[in-house]
Protein backbone atom coordinates (compact mmCIF):
# COMPACT_ATOMS: atom_id res chain seq x y z
CA UNK A 1 0.00 0.00 0.00
CA UNK A 2 1.36 3.03 -0.83
CA UNK A 3 2.46 5.90 1.80
CA UNK A 4 1.75 9.16 2.12
CA UNK A 5 3.14 11.62 3.88
CA UNK A 6 0.28 14.66 5.76
CA UNK A 7 0.84 17.97 6.73
CA UNK A 8 -1.81 19.67 9.13
CA UNK A 9 -0.44 23.39 8.48
CA UNK A 10 -2.06 25.53 11.35
CA UNK A 11 -1.68 28.55 12.55
CA UNK A 12 -0.22 27.75 15.66
CA UNK A 13 1.77 24.15 14.91
CA UNK A 14 2.51 22.13 11.24
CA UNK A 15 1.63 17.99 12.75
CA UNK A 16 3.41 16.21 10.11
CA UNK A 17 3.08 12.31 9.66
CA UNK A 18 3.13 9.55 7.35
CA UNK A 19 1.14 6.35 6.90
CA UNK A 20 -2.24 5.43 5.31
CA UNK A 21 -4.60 5.41 7.80
CA UNK A 22 -5.40 5.75 11.43
CA UNK A 23 -3.76 2.20 12.38
CA UNK A 24 -0.91 3.32 10.08
CA UNK A 25 0.30 7.11 10.88
CA UNK A 26 3.26 7.05 12.27
CA UNK A 27 6.45 9.42 12.31
CA UNK A 28 4.30 12.16 13.86
CA UNK A 29 5.88 15.57 13.96
CA UNK A 30 5.13 19.29 15.91
CA UNK A 31 6.84 21.95 14.02
CA UNK A 32 6.13 25.38 15.68
CA UNK A 33 4.75 27.61 12.91
CA UNK A 34 7.22 30.63 12.88
CA UNK A 35 7.87 32.66 10.15
CA UNK A 36 6.76 30.57 6.47
CA UNK A 37 10.62 30.73 5.35
CA UNK A 38 11.51 28.91 8.58
CA UNK A 39 7.94 26.49 9.33
CA UNK A 40 8.49 25.22 5.75
CA UNK A 41 11.83 24.67 5.60
CA UNK A 42 11.65 22.27 8.69
CA UNK A 43 8.57 20.94 7.53
CA UNK A 44 10.93 19.97 4.28
CA UNK A 45 13.99 19.34 6.63
CA UNK A 46 11.21 16.56 7.98
CA UNK A 47 10.03 14.63 5.00
CA UNK A 48 13.57 14.53 3.83
CA UNK A 49 14.26 12.25 6.61
CA UNK A 50 11.38 9.96 6.79
CA UNK A 51 11.50 9.53 3.46
CA UNK A 52 14.79 8.38 3.46
CA UNK A 53 13.62 5.22 4.81
CA UNK A 54 10.06 5.25 3.48
CA UNK A 55 9.55 6.49 0.11
CA UNK A 56 6.06 8.61 0.14
CA UNK A 57 3.82 8.55 -2.93
CA UNK A 58 2.39 12.20 -2.20
CA UNK A 59 2.13 14.63 -0.41
CA UNK A 60 -1.47 16.45 1.25
CA UNK A 61 -1.63 19.57 3.20
CA UNK A 62 -4.94 20.44 4.87
CA UNK A 63 -4.29 23.86 5.75
CA UNK A 64 -5.43 26.71 7.38
CA UNK A 65 -6.56 29.56 5.53
CA UNK A 66 -8.36 31.78 3.78
CA UNK A 67 -6.75 29.23 1.05
CA UNK A 68 -6.72 28.78 -2.99
CA UNK A 69 -7.39 25.11 -3.33
CA UNK A 70 -8.48 25.46 -6.99
CA UNK A 71 -6.03 23.36 -8.91
CA UNK A 72 -6.68 25.67 -12.33
CA UNK A 73 -5.64 28.75 -10.65
CA UNK A 74 -2.19 30.34 -11.19
CA UNK A 75 -2.21 30.58 -6.56
CA UNK A 76 -3.53 27.19 -6.77
CA UNK A 77 -1.79 26.44 -3.10
CA UNK A 78 -1.43 29.67 -1.45
CA UNK A 79 -2.78 31.09 2.25
CA UNK A 80 -4.24 34.23 0.48
CA UNK A 81 -5.40 36.79 2.82
CA UNK A 82 -4.99 35.50 6.24
CA UNK A 83 -4.54 38.18 9.18
CA UNK A 84 -1.52 35.82 10.50
CA UNK A 85 1.68 38.04 9.93
CA UNK A 86 3.79 36.91 7.10
CA UNK A 87 1.50 34.66 6.07
CA UNK A 88 -0.62 36.00 3.33
CA UNK A 89 -0.12 34.84 -0.08
CA UNK A 90 2.43 32.36 0.87
CA UNK A 91 3.05 29.43 -1.71
CA UNK A 92 2.53 26.89 0.83
CA UNK A 93 1.81 23.73 -2.09
CA UNK A 94 4.17 25.19 -4.05
CA UNK A 95 7.23 25.31 -2.22
CA UNK A 96 6.66 22.00 -0.41
CA UNK A 97 6.25 20.44 -3.86
CA UNK A 98 9.71 21.91 -5.06
CA UNK A 99 11.25 21.33 -1.96
CA UNK A 100 10.40 17.01 -1.65
CA UNK A 101 10.12 16.56 -6.06
CA UNK A 102 6.45 14.98 -4.83
CA UNK A 103 2.95 15.91 -6.28
CA UNK A 104 0.79 18.00 -3.43
CA UNK A 105 -2.83 17.60 -3.07
CA UNK A 106 -3.89 21.13 -0.84
CA UNK A 107 -7.59 21.90 0.64
CA UNK A 108 -8.62 23.50 3.95
CA UNK A 109 -7.68 22.03 7.13
CA UNK A 110 -11.57 21.69 7.57
CA UNK A 111 -12.05 20.24 4.11
CA UNK A 112 -8.99 17.50 5.15
CA UNK A 113 -10.77 16.65 8.40
CA UNK A 114 -13.76 15.90 7.02
CA UNK A 115 -12.58 13.61 4.22
CA UNK A 116 -10.43 12.13 7.20
CA UNK A 117 -14.01 11.51 8.96
CA UNK A 118 -15.86 10.32 6.10
CA UNK A 119 -13.36 7.56 5.42
CA UNK A 120 -12.85 6.55 8.87
CA UNK A 121 -14.36 8.15 11.78
CA UNK A 122 -17.93 9.83 12.69
CA UNK A 123 -19.13 10.62 9.17
CA UNK A 124 -18.68 7.46 7.47
CA UNK A 125 -21.65 6.41 5.18
CA UNK A 126 -22.71 10.06 4.60
CA UNK A 127 -22.04 12.08 1.44
CA UNK A 128 -23.15 15.80 2.59
CA UNK A 129 -22.26 16.79 6.03
CA UNK A 130 -19.90 19.62 7.54
CA UNK A 131 -16.92 19.44 10.11
CA UNK A 132 -16.22 22.99 11.89
CA UNK A 133 -13.99 23.70 14.23
CA UNK A 134 -14.13 26.01 16.93
CA UNK A 135 -10.70 26.87 18.20
CA UNK A 136 -8.32 30.03 17.90
CA UNK A 137 -10.13 30.63 14.69
CA UNK A 138 -13.45 29.33 13.70
CA UNK A 139 -13.61 27.59 10.63
CA UNK A 140 -15.97 25.28 8.78
CA UNK A 141 -16.03 22.61 5.91
CA UNK A 142 -17.42 19.49 4.45
CA UNK A 143 -18.63 17.30 1.74
CA UNK A 144 -21.44 17.80 -0.78
CA UNK A 145 -22.25 14.80 -2.45
CA UNK A 146 -19.33 12.85 -1.68
CA UNK A 147 -17.10 15.47 -2.39
CA UNK A 148 -15.08 18.45 -0.79
CA UNK A 149 -16.89 21.79 -0.65
CA UNK A 150 -14.85 24.46 -3.09
CA UNK A 151 -16.96 27.26 -4.87
CA UNK A 152 -15.63 30.74 -5.59
CA UNK A 153 -12.84 29.50 -2.87
CA UNK A 154 -13.78 27.71 -0.27
CA UNK A 155 -17.03 27.96 2.37
CA UNK A 156 -16.29 30.50 5.29
CA UNK A 157 -18.97 29.11 8.18
CA UNK A 158 -17.32 30.91 10.76
CA UNK A 159 -17.50 34.34 9.48
CA UNK A 160 -21.32 34.20 9.31
CA UNK A 161 -23.33 36.92 11.19
CA UNK A 162 -25.62 35.69 13.52
CA UNK A 163 -28.11 38.17 15.76
CA UNK A 164 -26.21 39.61 18.76
CA UNK A 165 -27.81 41.17 21.68
CA UNK A 166 -25.17 43.78 22.20
CA UNK A 167 -27.28 44.48 25.98
CA UNK A 168 -26.74 40.55 27.36
CA UNK A 169 -23.39 40.46 25.64
CA UNK A 170 -21.60 44.26 24.97
CA UNK A 171 -18.49 42.18 24.10
CA UNK A 172 -17.27 43.75 20.47
CA UNK A 173 -16.31 40.57 19.09
CA UNK A 174 -12.42 39.49 17.77
CA UNK A 175 -12.58 39.06 14.02
CA UNK A 176 -10.80 41.74 12.26
CA UNK A 177 -13.19 41.54 8.96
CA UNK A 178 -16.14 41.60 11.08
CA UNK A 179 -16.01 42.44 14.54
CA UNK A 180 -18.76 40.29 15.60
CA UNK A 181 -19.32 37.47 13.22
CA UNK A 182 -19.53 34.22 14.60
CA UNK A 183 -15.72 33.86 15.15
CA UNK A 184 -15.29 37.24 16.56
CA UNK A 185 -18.50 36.24 19.19
CA UNK A 186 -17.34 32.52 19.57
CA UNK A 187 -13.78 31.72 18.64
CA UNK A 188 -11.43 30.93 21.87
CA UNK A 189 -10.02 34.32 21.43
CA UNK A 190 -13.45 35.95 21.74
CA UNK A 191 -14.05 33.80 24.99
CA UNK A 192 -10.63 34.64 26.96
CA UNK A 193 -11.40 38.61 25.69
CA UNK A 194 -14.84 38.58 26.78
CA UNK A 195 -14.36 36.97 30.60
CA UNK A 196 -10.56 37.59 30.85
CA UNK A 197 -9.61 34.21 31.14
CA UNK A 198 -9.11 31.27 28.66
CA UNK A 199 -12.01 29.64 28.31
CA UNK A 200 -10.24 26.35 29.90
CA UNK A 201 -9.35 28.00 32.94
CA UNK A 202 -13.09 29.13 33.42
CA UNK A 203 -15.57 26.19 35.38
CA UNK A 204 -17.83 24.38 33.47
CA UNK A 205 -20.95 25.93 34.73
CA UNK A 206 -19.79 29.88 34.38
CA UNK A 207 -22.20 31.93 31.91
CA UNK A 208 -19.39 31.38 29.46
CA UNK A 209 -20.46 28.23 28.34
CA UNK A 210 -24.40 29.24 27.92
CA UNK A 211 -23.14 31.86 25.89
CA UNK A 212 -21.13 29.62 24.17
CA UNK A 213 -23.83 27.27 23.19
CA UNK A 214 -26.41 29.89 22.33
CA UNK A 215 -24.24 31.62 19.82
CA UNK A 216 -22.73 27.89 18.59
CA UNK A 217 -26.65 26.79 18.29
CA UNK A 218 -27.13 29.97 16.18
CA UNK A 219 -24.36 29.96 13.68
CA UNK A 220 -25.23 25.78 13.63
CA UNK A 221 -29.29 26.25 12.82
CA UNK A 222 -28.20 28.34 9.53
CA UNK A 223 -25.41 25.62 8.80
CA UNK A 224 -28.82 23.18 9.02
CA UNK A 225 -30.85 25.49 7.03
CA UNK A 226 -28.53 26.53 4.31
CA UNK A 227 -26.82 23.39 3.70
CA UNK A 228 -28.61 20.47 5.24
CA UNK A 229 -26.15 18.48 6.11
CA UNK A 230 -26.84 14.90 7.21
CA UNK A 231 -24.33 15.58 10.61
CA UNK A 232 -22.53 17.91 11.80
CA UNK A 233 -19.03 17.35 13.57
CA UNK A 234 -17.67 20.10 16.12
CA UNK A 235 -13.72 19.73 16.47
CA UNK A 236 -11.28 22.30 17.81
CA UNK A 237 -9.79 23.14 21.07
CA UNK A 238 -13.59 25.07 22.78
CA UNK A 239 -15.56 21.73 21.78
CA UNK A 240 -13.15 20.38 24.31
CA UNK A 241 -15.49 21.51 26.57
CA UNK A 242 -17.65 18.24 26.89
CA UNK A 243 -20.61 20.21 28.31
CA UNK A 244 -20.97 22.58 25.13
CA UNK A 245 -22.04 19.51 23.47
CA UNK A 246 -25.76 18.59 25.30
CA UNK A 247 -26.08 22.47 25.42
CA UNK A 248 -25.59 23.22 21.99
CA UNK A 249 -27.95 19.92 21.05
CA UNK A 250 -30.94 21.33 23.11
CA UNK A 251 -30.63 25.34 21.93
CA UNK A 252 -30.13 23.83 18.32
CA UNK A 253 -33.63 22.18 18.55
CA UNK A 254 -35.48 25.18 20.22
CA UNK A 255 -34.12 27.52 17.66
CA UNK A 256 -35.53 24.86 14.68
CA UNK A 257 -38.48 24.67 16.61
CA UNK A 258 -39.99 22.00 14.51
CA UNK A 259 -39.34 22.93 10.93
CA UNK A 260 -36.36 20.34 10.29
CA UNK A 261 -39.03 17.73 11.06
CA UNK A 262 -36.76 14.97 10.83
CA UNK A 263 -35.60 11.84 13.00
CA UNK A 264 -32.07 12.98 13.02
CA UNK A 265 -33.03 15.90 15.20
CA UNK A 266 -36.32 15.46 16.30
CA UNK A 267 -35.55 12.25 18.53
CA UNK A 268 -31.55 11.49 17.35
CA UNK A 269 -29.99 14.50 17.70
CA UNK A 270 -27.01 12.81 20.11
CA UNK A 271 -25.98 11.43 16.81
CA UNK A 272 -26.80 14.24 14.48
CA UNK A 273 -24.71 16.67 16.90
CA UNK A 274 -20.99 14.95 17.23
CA UNK A 275 -17.54 15.43 18.46
CA UNK A 276 -15.11 14.09 15.82
CA UNK A 277 -14.26 9.97 15.78
CA UNK A 278 -10.71 10.49 14.75
CA UNK A 279 -10.22 12.98 17.62
CA UNK A 280 -7.04 16.12 17.23
CA UNK A 281 -5.55 13.33 14.25
CA UNK A 282 -8.88 14.79 12.25
CA UNK A 283 -6.72 17.23 10.61
CA UNK A 284 -3.22 14.86 9.74
CA UNK A 285 -5.36 11.98 8.57
CA UNK A 286 -7.26 14.10 6.85
CA UNK A 287 -4.29 15.62 4.98
CA UNK A 288 -3.07 12.08 3.99
CA UNK A 289 -6.72 11.70 3.15
CA UNK A 290 -6.20 14.56 0.47
CA UNK A 291 -3.07 12.99 -0.98
CA UNK A 292 -4.74 9.28 -1.46
CA UNK A 293 -8.12 10.94 -3.20
CA UNK A 294 -5.81 12.89 -5.49
CA UNK A 295 -3.03 10.54 -6.22
CA UNK A 296 -4.33 7.48 -5.07
ZN1 LIG B 1 -15.37 37.40 10.56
Amino acid sequence: MAIYGGIEAGGTKFICAVGSNPADLHAIERIPTTTPAETIARTIAYFRRVSATEPLAAIGIASFGPVDPDPASPTFGYITSTPKPGWANVNLAGEISAGLKLPVAFDTDVNGAALAECRWGAAQGLDTFIYLTIGTGFGGGGLANGTPMHGLLHPEMGHIRIPHNWEEDPFPGTCPFHGDCLEGLAAGPAIEQRWGQRGETLPADHPAWDLEAHYLSLGLMNHILMLSPQRIILGGGVMAQSQLFPAVRQKVVEQLNGYISVPEILTDIDHYIVPPALGNRAGVLGAIALAQTTFG
